[in-house]
């Protein structure tokens, strides 16, 4: 589908932005929404991640950009394929490896799964010339609790992986010979004719034969219908550094599925929900928390217990006179990240007796004589 916005508003820049302007404000936008930094809403982010692309290819090229100019989203109709922009007519992936870096590989096969799953050509091509036996990535959700996070911890997790299949060992067949696709002839795709008042349009679709892979297995495996891999449960161990924030993920290389016939596996990607902890309250890496402490040791000072997000308990000597609502500082005994460990904030609350003894009130009443 098209978008129906205008190019600049959705870069969000002049209508005589520089080339520098609207690189920089693809970069942005570009780092906004990516889909794995979008775990809780990923479909949208996947919707304006192809929209700013769209956006980007256009104005980043001064012949398209003129054309858009003059003509609006209609006059381009000729350059896009079909007249709808697709990610075969992406020309920047080199400015998105600039951009992401590492993730970027990752971030190409989501792009490539998941949006060119409705473009059998592009399908294809990827599939055949690039990394078809790769595994896919994998994604899953940890909670922790705040000790957890403070302290890092080491996390047994369960997944349902492709593994090898046992019954032809990963080959697919018994002999593991693969043979052209007789429907497609190697090519993944069906090729309609259509003719229209308007002339002649190729229609493509995903051959039925091979699913789009070109080819197809000699004898297969009847496990694992030729794909060489089934899945299973397993269980593995990942190391969680401490002070993770919540919706942070960390990548674990080859711990994804199994490619089809002995491919590589992809990553997984392990995203951190931090649980909710009533007692404390995080902002960064400080922790804030409370302490009820009576009249008298607010009035004569005395000592009282804190316990830390790590479960330490902490001895806090009060000045005498401290007011209801101080707020002590206790350096270093918050969460810590990297080389980094923050503060432990100390909320004091006066507590007043509800139901005195008759003794107490007595004092009371004699205090308030005195004036206090
Ligand atoms: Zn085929
Ligand atoms: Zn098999």
């Amino acid at each position: 589908m098209a978008t129906e916005r205008d190019y600049y508003e959705i870069l969000g820049v002049p209508r005589n932005a520089s080339q520098d302007e609207i690189k920089k404000a693809y970069r942005r936008l570009a780092i906004k929404y990516h889909p794995d930094r979008n775990p809780n809403n990923k479909e949208e982010a996947e919707r304006k991640f192809k929209e700013i692309s769209e956006a980007y290819e256009v104005l980043s090229d001064p012949e398209k950009r003129k054309i858009y100019d003059r003509y609006g989203r209609e006059g381009l109709n000729g350059v896009f394929k079909n007249g709808d922009f697709s990610w075969q007519n992406f020309s920047h992936f080199d400015d998105l490896r600039d951009i992401f870096g590492d993730n970027f590989g990752s971030f190409f096969e989501d792009i490539f799964d998941s949006f060119f799953g409705t473009s059998p050509r592009g399908s294809t091509r990827y599939r055949t010339q690039h990394t078809y036996s790769r595994g896919e990535d994998i994604k899953i959700i940890v909670p922790l609790t705040l000790k957890e996070i403070a302290e890092g911890v080491r996390k047994r997790v369960r997944l349902k992986r492709y593994e090898i299949c046992d019954a032809c060992g990963g080959k697919g067949s018994k002999t593991g010979r693969v043979e052209k696709c007789p429907t497609c002839g190697g090519t993944g795709v069906i090729r309609h004719v259509k003719r229209t008042f308007f002339g002649q349009f190729v229609q493509e679709t995903v051959c039925p034969t091979c699913g789009g892979k070109g080819f197809i297995i000699k004898d297969a495996c009847p496990v694992c219908k030729g794909t060489g891999r089934v899945k299973k449960d397993v269980e593995i161990e990942i190391n969680i550094p401490p002070g993770m924030r919540d919706g942070e993920y960390l990548v674990i290389r080859g711990e994804g599925h199994i490619g089809e016939r002995g491919g590589a596996r992809g990553d997984l990607y392990v995203f951190i929900r931090e649980e909710r902890d009533p007692r404390f309250k995080r902002e960064g890496e400080d922790i804030y928390t409370e302490v009820d402490i009576p009249f008298s040791t607010a009035v004569l000072g005395g000592e009282v217990q804190v316990e830390t997000v790590t479960g330490e308990k902490l001895k806090l000597k009060l000045k005498p006179g401290i007011q209801s609502g101080t707020v002590l500082k206790i350096p270093r005994k918050g969460i810590r990240r990297q080389n980094h460990r923050g503060d432990l904030y100390v909320k004091i609350n006066l507590k007043t007796p509800q139901k005195p003894s008759k003794e107490m009130k007595k004092l009371f009443e004699k205090l308030r004589e005195l004036g206090s």
